[in-house]
């Protein structure tokens, strides 16, 4: 039978190419036990890019990401490429053109808890025990962006540093319409975060949002919060959310205090999604929200959970097999609960094991889900 399901890999630098193996061996897996079958090309990003091409991403990778259904993304970076005189030859710079070319402007970050590593979190297990959120930030536009910016000289010493947070209606509609439909294919519950009591862009998001729901996604329980009141509450009482949808600069911080909560970056996975095509296919980037911790690679140390986890998003959101996704959430969730630990999520009277031990052990794990 073709395959008709189109990715590219780019395993990237450090630890990349060590995750992404196991994402591979699933793949390998889906084809035999579940007669799912992806065509897999693979490519180069970030450092090793520079090295074959002189560049962070060549013109062909660029031309077969935009031409596939779904990007896989390991890491990029390293201390050999940390100080380049031109700042389009950093490692970075490829994955910022892949965002920036494939138009993904909404970014997916679960926060979730696993049973067996609630005591990772520096908050007290009733309060993040079975916490499942998502938090969809806006990527390309916002204060990060806006126009003017930059530093100028305004006489007698002083100087002055200017940017400027925008939003026009459009920009606002296509990040909340994405998490009105994700928060109806989970809680139905979406929380809106911004600041419009201070800033009138806030207020022209609040007003969008409220629009948006009113015409199209009423079924799906909305709330508004200010994004200060939001920082609390998601430390206060984190599973009162289900969607959060916020803008690009509280996006970054909520994300990542979000994130923290469940106490180990090697089990982060995220998306990026773009606009939908004619068939309401949306171009899409999954990658682990970990680097590429040149402290660790080539060592078979790291934990492959947020690349694989990324893996389950992309069969969710760019290939509707939800079946499959959490196949491989449940499968990690029982070798978690099982003991078995790559050293980042080491606890006393665990099994400490390697990258393909993990690995190993997950697939094993799918076989008998499967059977
Ligand atoms: P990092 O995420 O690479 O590492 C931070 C710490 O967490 C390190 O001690 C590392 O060993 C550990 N760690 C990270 N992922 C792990 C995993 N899967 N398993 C076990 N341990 C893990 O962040 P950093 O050290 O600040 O950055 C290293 C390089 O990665 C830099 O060049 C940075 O620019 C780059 N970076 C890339 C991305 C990306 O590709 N999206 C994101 C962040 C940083």
């Amino acid at each position: 039978m073709a395959a008709n399901k189109k990715l590219l890999f780019l395993p990237g630098d450090g630890i990349g190419p060590e995750v992404m193996r196991q994402v591979r061996r699933v793949i390998d897996w889906m084809d035999r036990k579940r007669k799912i079958t992806f065509d897999v090309s693979e490519g180069l990003v970030g450092g090793a890019a520079i090295e074959a091409h002189g560049v962070p991403l060549s013109d062909a990778t660029l031309a077969e990401a935009l031409a596939v259904d779904a990007v896989m993304l390991g890491a990029v970076g390293g201390p050999k490429w940390d100080n380049p005189s031109d700042y389009t030859k950093r490692p970075e710079a490829g994955l910022l053109t892949l965002r920036k070319e494939l138009g993904l402007f909404a970014n997916l970050r679960p926060a979730v808890v696993f049973d067996a590593l609630v005591d990772a979190s520096t908050l007290k297990a009733d309060v993040i025990r079975g916490l499942d959120i998502l938090i969809v930030r806006e990527l390309t536009g916002g204060v990060y962006f806006g126009e003017p910016r930059g530093i100028t000289d305004i006489g007698n010493g002083e100087r002055r540093g200017v940017n400027t947070q925008v939003y026009t209606t459009s920009e606002i509609r296509r990040v909340a319409r994405v998490a009105f439909e994700l928060a109806r294919k989970r809680g139905n519950k979406l929380c809106s975060m911004e600041k419009a009591n201070v800033m009138e862009s806030g207020l022209l998001w609040r007003q969008e949002v409220t629009k948006l729901h009113g015409e199209e996604f009423q079924d799906v329980e909305l709330s508004h919060m200010y994004a200060d009141n939001g920082a609390m509450q998601l430390l206060k009482n984190p599973k009162q959310f289900d969607v959060i949808v916020t803008d690009n600069l509280f996006g970054d911080i909520l994300s990542d205090e979000a994130a923290m909560m469940t106490g180990s970056l090697g089990m982060l996975p995220s998306a990026s999604l773009g606009a939908p095509d004619a068939n309401g296919h949306r171009k899409a980037l999954y990658e682990p929200v970990h680097g590429s911790a040149p402290d660790i690679a080539g060592r078979d140390l790291a934990n492959p959970c947020a690349t694989l986890l990324s893996f389950a998003m992309c069969l969710r959101y760019s290939f509707n097999l939800d079946e499959d996704a959490k196949l491989i959430e449940r499968s990690i969730q029982n070798v978690l609960g099982g003991g078995m630990r790559t050293a980042d999520i080491m606890a006393p009277g665990m099994a400490r094991c390697s990258t393909t031990v993990m690995g190993d052990s997950i697939l094993r794990e799918l076989d008998k889900l499967a059977s």
